[in-house]
């Protein structure tokens, strides 16, 4: 009885300190009073915590506010150099990995090669030497970070950090993220990219204040990362959002997931590619003939100087894509769509086609409203986005955290 009544005061105590901190956080610089005012906590708990807060070193006095007779109100703010997170976006080829404050301000990223290795144990090995050179490189106090974020293709299990599915590395639940917990002594949250992309979109992108939007990846491979009424959606299995596998042509190309006629291996930009491929060794008439390499930069590039099969692709790849976006929209009912990742370099010749895909397929008047924006977004991006899965960890209510490392235990 006591053990369960001290439970619930420690519980309802970190509560108290969350609302306080994301007050801090949000409506910063703010006085211990408005906080009172706002959260209808007693000046006295607020002040309490507040205490906690500065001798933690989170949270900072600065200035003075206007008096309202008496004594002039002192602002508290979040000191966003308290703490750092690591964001790692791990990849098929290289490791991107991004050092942030607590505002997710990037201060420093490097990008480390995988050399080919796709075994677990070795590419374990490569993000710990990644994320050690990061911390020491961007010189930072070690002490003062907080937790790792990985993100990464494929079906992503963050609860307990196995990948369940990854199409690049040929891996089947495997556990990714607690021997780097084990050798950094801090919690490691491994999530799906697109995912993490879209939790920084909804923090601090486009996505920002949208109660209903879809962040749709195009590069290498083809995602979603989906937020529904505020929430970002993963799924029974955390496999929402696996867009580019919806098939769109029975007996189609072969698909890296070993089906065939995925919208993946339809428009990607490797499906691009190799689509020209196929179009050089049929005879037909393009510059690409001569590119070397053969990339979707060439592609592009061709586009540009008018080359008739590079528009042909481009065009074709957008049309798929609208396709499996108006489904998007038929189901979910979006107010926005974000399209980003490595394939916005194709441009209008991808994307003006697309849009008009997307009006001709969607449901009548579901794809009016919609805002359709394309955001230009490098490695660093993903890994910020990596970096955001920590921070929404730390300003998270205990509510719902369950059993998960508490950290602002460790940051007290
Ligand atoms: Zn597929």
């Amino acid at each position: 009885m006591t053990h369960l009544r001290k439970a619930n005061r420690d519980l309802i105590k970190e509560i108290n300190r969350n609302i306080v901190l994301n007050l801090i956080k949000s409506r910063g610089p703010i006085s211990r009073t408005d906080i009172a005012r706002l959260s209808g906590l007693s000046l006295a708990t607020v002040s309490g915590i507040a205490a906690d807060f500065i001798e933690s070193g989170l949270v900072r006095e600065m200035g003075e506010g206007e008096s309202t007779g008496g004594r002039k109100p002192v602002f508290l703010r979040l000191n966003h150099q308290a703490g750092f997170v690591v964001g790692v976006k791990l990849m098929e080829q290289a490791i991107t990995s991004a050092l942030t404050d607590l505002d997710a301000k990037v201060l420093y990223h490097r990008v480390t090669s995988l050399q080919d290795q796709h075994d677990v144990q070795a590419v374990q090995g490569i993000i710990i030497a990644a994320v050690e050179a990061t911390i020491a490189e961007s010189r930072v106090d070690r002490a003062r970070v907080l937790g790792i974020g990985i993100g990464m293709a494929g079906v992503v299990d963050g609860q307990v950090g196995f990948c369940r599915y990854s199409p690049f590395f040929g891996w089947r639940d495997v556990e990714v993220a607690r021997p780097i917990a084990d050798h950094f002594g801090l919690p490691v949250y491994l999530e799906n990219d697109v995912n993490t992309l879209t939790i920084a979109e909804q923090w601090f992108g486009y996505g920002n204040g949208v109660d209903h939007f879809v962040v749709v990846t195009v590069g290498r491979g083809i995602g979603a990362g989906i937020v529904v009424n505020g929430q970002f959606y993963r799924g029974a299995l955390g496999g929402a959002g696996e867009f580019g596998h919806i098939t769109l042509q029975e007996n189609g190309p072969p698909c890296d997931c070993g089906k065939r006629g995925c919208l993946e291996a339809l428009a990607s930009d490797p499906a691009v590619v190799r689509q020209a491929r196929a179009a050089i060794a049929l005879g037909e008439r393009t510059t690409l003939a001569e590119a070397e390499p053969l990339t979707l930069e060439a592609i592009v590039a061709a586009a540009e100087a008018e080359d008739k099969l590079a528009r042909r692709l481009l065009a074709d790849s957008g049309r798929w894509l609208g396709m499996g976006i108006a489904t998007l929209v038929n189901i979910l009912n979006p107010q926005l769509i974000i399209v980003g990742g490595e394939g916005v370099q194709a441009g209008e010749w991808r994307f003006g086609p697309m849009r008009e895909a997307v009006q001709a397929h969607a449901f009548n008047g579901l794809a009016d409203d919609l805002e359709i924006v394309i955001e230009p977004s490098g490695d660093e991006t993903w890994a910020r986005g990596a970096a955001c899965v920590v921070l929404g960890e730390l300003f998270k209510s205990p509510v719902h955290k369950g059993e998960e490392v508490d950290l602002m235990a460790v940051m007290a």
